[in-house]
């Protein structure tokens, strides 16, 4: 078929993955480079601080394709290699090996990274992030055994499932966070407590509104964690989950427009000629939100990388799902639908304290922003149907557990 003359993608993670395969499974027979900064082939990263942490699952499991699948599919993969330049007039990809790529159209695949603690000690031994499966290698085995007492520092999502993980390794975990709940930036904090007790509940001593500042050690070794106006806190293991950056150095260094995330269309091109972004490091124009939005969560790079790849053969794409999000922690699972306002109304359908149920955030019209439900399964289609319709829902049946959701949208928004 005809297409562009060859694609390098850059990043060997979901999105650069999923848009290889969706190049070949379109028909396109042209050259394809897969660039990988780490050693591994593709994989996923929500096993990591879930199964794969618990010792529930292997390595394997978490492989986007089997090992075979590259060459089987004409995909040249290079892992172990970095991209260092790129140079939009030329249609070429420097790689830290030396070698030079052209290229007829490049995507940009190169996700985030952990955003590293800025306090003195932070570079002590001991002290752990979690992004790539290598990390999550030795982080399993330090968990694993218990008896070491871990410092969580963050009560975001990875900070969360650490946790879970450690107590479930039967190490005590001190987890901090510096507001007054977990998740408070993104549920509020009605919601926040929904995992404040989880965890507490779990054995995890939760210091909500307390900050680090500092790490002390001995021996290059990490011993302690200082809170502001705090004793210290014993630690033989430190574990910071504080967010993740966008890897757009290369693209900025290209003169590509970067405002949090390399700035694309809704067909994920960006202002550059044959230059596309998907994945955790793009910043997408959402005609929903009409605005830019860069969605750090696995099913936007599982769809972005396809939605790139179509766009990058010429198809009409238009690259704005709702986003969305899952989470496990001990016997709780969920499921995050939208963009929620943390601080706007919310009303549950099911009583957040006492067991499963759907939470529903609402906009200034009375239409549903985000919905959020916990230990509740198959609903998350209907409740992406109610955001994406965007009409006003009666509180009344939105919160009456015998209102089938389907019923509750409007028909021809589904
Ligand atoms: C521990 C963990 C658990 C998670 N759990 C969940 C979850 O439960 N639910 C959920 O929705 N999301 C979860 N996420 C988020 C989800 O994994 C990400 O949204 C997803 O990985 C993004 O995929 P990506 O391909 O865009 O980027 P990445 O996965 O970051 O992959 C990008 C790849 O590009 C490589 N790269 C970067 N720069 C270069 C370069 N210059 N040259 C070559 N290669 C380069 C990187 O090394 C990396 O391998 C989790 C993330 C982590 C870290």
């Amino acid at each position: 078929m005809s297409g562009p003359d060859g694609v390098v993608v850059v990043g060997a993670g979901l999105a650069g993955a999923t848009a290889v395969e969706t190049l070949r499974a379109e028909g396109f027979d042209g050259r394809v480079v897969l660039v990988g900064a780490e050693e591994e082939r593709p994989y996923e990263r929500p096993p990591l601080s879930k199964q794969y942490l618990l010792g529930a699952a292997g390595r394997d499991g978490a492989h986007v394709h089997a090992a075979e699948w590259y060459a089987d599919s004409d995909v040249d993969l290079r892992t172990g290699v970095r991209a260092v330049g790129l140079d939009p007039a030329a249609h070429e990809v420097e790689l830290d090996s030396g070698e030079v790529l052209r290229y007829g159209v490049v995507l940009l695949a190169t996700g985030a990274s952990a955003r590293r603690l800025p306090v003195p000690g932070a570079e002590l031994d001991g002290v752990r992030y979690l992004r790539t499966l290598a990390d999550a290698d030795r982080l399993r085995a330090e968990l694993t055994g218990g008896g070491r007492r871990v410092v969580v520092v963050g009560g975001g999502w990875i900070g969360l499932e650490v946790a879970a993980a450690a107590r479930h390794h039967g190490n005590p975990v001190t987890l901090v966070e510096p507001r007054p709940t977990p998740l408070h930036g993104v549920l509020g904090a009605r919601l926040g407590e929904v995992f404040a007790r989880l965890h507490r509940s779990h054995g995890v001593d939760l210091r909500t509104g307390a900050s680090v500042r500092a790490l002390e050690g001995s021996g290059g070794r990490v011993r302690s964690v200082l809170l502001d106006g705090g004793d210290p806190l014993p630690a033989d293991l430190v574990v910071v989950g504080v967010g993740a950056v966008p890897e757009t150095a290369l693209a900025e260094a290209a003169g590509l427009p970067v405002r949090n995330g390399i700035v694309v269309d809704p067909a994920l091109r960006s202002a550059v000629p044959d230059v596309f972004a998907a994945g955790d490091v793009a910043a997408a124009f959402s005609l929903r939100y009409g605005r830019h939005l860069r969605v750090e969560h696995w099913a936007n790079a599982l769809h972005g990388g396809p939605a790139a790849a179509r766009s990058i053969l010429g198809q009409d794409v238009v690259h704005d799902r709702v986003p969305y999000f899952f989470t496990d922690q001990y016997e709780l699972g969920m499921e995050y639908s939208g963009l929620g306002r943390p601080d706007g109304p919310v009303v549950c359908r099911g009583n957040p304290d006492e067991g499963p149920f759907i939470a529903f955030w609402l906009g200034p019209d009375g239409q549903v922003e985000a919905g959020m439900n916990v230990d509740v399964w198959d609903v998350a289609e209907q409740v992406q149907a109610l955001v994406r319709s965007g009409e006003p829902v009666p509180v009344e049946q939105l919160t009456d557990p015998a209102v089938p959701l389907a019923e509750l949208v409007p028909t021809g928004s589904g």
